[in-house]
């Protein structure tokens, strides 16, 4: 699988909380689409092997205040430079705040077939306190345009653990989501990320993070009605019906390859990742001199990968056995042996069809089995490592070249 994610790194208004690159200068759109489109074809310059993309997504930022025109010129760049499956998974992040029917309209004909809304509560004052720009009724409003556009693959993303927030709300608004019925469901619990207002007002002490056994608590409920609702779970935060998984994001958990675009965005070709400048002015000056915006790239060593696949796989559908063995030469059902027993015991894991894979009850201690994971790994690592050979190259994945000038 290998996927294409491009960063659109504007908002109408900043969130409380959000710390993901974004302005709120949306007059400079326009000049932004001409540099991403100029950022797309100069990558694919430097790129000798291009796979085919199974996914594309628009992250933020907010997409959506991308206008009908605007969307169609990068998607005709894309394809223009890449080849993208027919049947590729194309996503757009929106914020219900920001869509008509003419635009979701307009983006369907120009092939996304999946729409991620923000939505993050159903209650006014929740969304006020986050600074959310929508209200309650423009996130039903969404979801009855994107199904009159012709979309049948919705997410909607939802919050949990607000500062004060009950119980009684919390189930409310997920009945209210799934009232609605997206074909999938991301419930986050709340963070406080350091640099944004809300950490700001908890250093001054004006706003405090939910207690960890509240925080616990909601999220066990959220886990029970989403399954009694018949979303399934596949990873600590992901819901979906009907097997509408999300494909980009598997694919991040997989360790697949990814090619990013857009300030701040990560890339992960061949055995590098890169990010480019989390500054829109940087970015451009980069771009317009024909430069690839890249602030800093890191070459993952075989250790390294091996521990970022059993965070990722273990958290999303479940380690591959077969292949962390084939590809890392470590037994996971060997080394970690009483662990595993421990965790069927407990009903935290199953092997299933050669996954190592969480229960929702092991979803719920994610955490601790990550890290006793891990630590067996590195255990092992440290012992035999040095005596294996993993210089060989594997045939099956994409070979890259990537040049920074
Ligand atoms: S709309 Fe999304 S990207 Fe923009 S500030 Fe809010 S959470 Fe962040």
């Amino acid at each position: 699988m290998f996927g294409l994610y491009l960063h659109i790194p504007f908002c109408e208004k900043k969130c409380i909380y959000c710390d993901f690159y974004s302005v709120e200068r949306t007059g400079e759109i326009a000049r932004f689409v001409d540099t991403l489109c100029k950022e797309i074809a100069l990558r694919a310059q430097y790129s000798h092997t291009i796979p085919q993309a199974n996914t594309v997504f628009f992250g933020g930022g907010t997409p959506s205040l991308l206008s009908a025109q605007e969307m169609e010129r990068i998607m005709m760049t894309l394809r223009e430079h890449y080849a993208i499956i027919p049947e590729a998974e194309i996503t757009a992040e929106c914020n219900p705040g920001t869509v008509t029917q003419e635009k979701l309209t307009a983006y369907r004909q120009l092939g996304i077939n999946r729409l991620s809304f923000g939505v993050q509560s159903f209650d006014e004052k929740e969304l006020a306190y986050l600074q959310r720009i929508h209200s309650p009724e423009q996130a039903f409003e969404a979801m009855d345009l994107a199904r009159k556009a012709g979309f049948d693959n919705v997410n909607m993303d939802l919050m949990f653990a607000l500062p004060e927030q009950e119980i009684g709300t919390w189930k409310k608004n997920i009945h209210t989501m799934v009232g609605l019925q997206p074909d999938h469901i991301s419930a986050y619990s709340l963070i406080f990320e350091e640099g944004t207002p809300l950490f700001a007002l908890m250093k001054k002490g004006l706003a405090n993070p939910a207690k960890e056994e509240h925080d616990a608590h909601l999220y066990e409920i959220g886990m029970e009605l989403l399954g009694n609702a018949g979303y399934a779970q596949y990873e600590v935060s992901n819901f979906a019906r009907n097997g509408q998984e999300c494909k980009h994001n598997v694919l991040y958990w997989s360790g697949d390859r990814y090619c990013s675009f857009g300030p701040s965005a990560h890339g992960f070709l061949g055995d590098e990742r890169y990010w480019n400048y989390r500054s829109l002015r940087r970015y451009s000056e980069y771009v317009h001199n024909s430069t690839l915006p890249i602030a800093n790239k890191e070459t993952l060593n075989k250790e390294e990968q091996m521990f970022e696949r059993a965070f990722l796989e273990l958290r999303a559908k479940g380690i591959r056995l077969s292949k962390f063995e084939e590809d890392f030469s470590v037994d996971i059902k060997t080394i970690a042996k009483e662990e595993i027993e421990w965790w069927i015991q407990n009903s935290w894991a199953h092997i299933n069809e050669g996954r190592l894979s969480l229960l929702p009850k092991g979803y719920a201690v994610c955490d601790e089995l990550t890290l006793s994971l891990i630590t067996l790994l590195e255990k092992q690592a440290a012992t035999e490592w040095q005596q294996k050979d993993f210089t060989e190259e594997r045939d099956d994945e994409p070979s890259f070249s990537l040049t920074v000038l």
